[in-house]
């Protein structure tokens, strides 16, 4: 039997880019729940638009600690989620987020692995060749906990955070889009 090249089966794997939510795929709003408080960058859609053409899962990781403080409840952030998988000509492949409070010890929250372990269980991730992209040091922190590539952007809290890096994402970007040409590019 002669062996399809085109196969899917013989890496039936797909890179991954993991992206932040506030700051990063979306402008920074304090504890934003409200659908009509929503603002893209001019390049979001593009930015997803690009990834999932050169065939990459793109999956948003984030902390939604607004929940746990009570300040807005799971239903509005999903009604957020769902507003965003609405305007995005490429959709989101999955959404991961952690509901709790900083200090709460959760396996969720960023840094920790928690989330990238429940898109590993649900999606075929080839986790080596993955990616991270946020504007947060805890998200640096996170690419390089989970073994793969950070890229901290400069939007959000991109700029205040660059300085007080301790451990260095893989590079640095203006942003989204950016971020995302290095990666297809490569
Ligand atoms: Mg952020
Ligand atoms: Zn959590």
């Amino acid at each position: 039997m002669s062996k399809d090249p085109k196969s899917k089966i013989q890496n039936p794997k797909s890179k991954a880019v993991f992206i932040d939510r506030d700051g990063t795929l979306i402008e920074e709003v304090n504890f934003l729940h409200r659908v009509e408080d929503l603002q893209y960058f001019s390049y979001t859609d593009e930015a997803i638009r690009l990834l999932k053409e050169k065939g990459f899962l793109v999956v948003l990781v984030t902390n939604q600690s607004g929940i746990g403080r009570g300040i807005y409840t799971e239903d509005q952030m999903h009604s957020v989620h769902a507003k965003i998988q609405t305007d995005l000509t490429a959709k989101l492949d999955a959404i991961y987020f952690c509901p709790h409070l900083p200090n709460a010890g959760c396996a969720c929250r960023k840094p920790n692995l928690g989330m990238i372990e429940a898109a590993l269980a649900d999606l075929p991730i080839d986790l080596e060749n993955s990616w991270m992209i946020g504007d947060k040091i805890l998200d640096v922190e996170l690419g390089l906990n989970a073994g793969i590539k950070p890229i901290l952007v400069l939007t959000g809290y991109g700029k205040k955070h660059l300085d007080k890096l301790q451990r260095k994402p893989y590079r640095v970007a203006e942003n989204l889009l950016e971020a995302v040409k290095i990666i297809t590019e490569l």
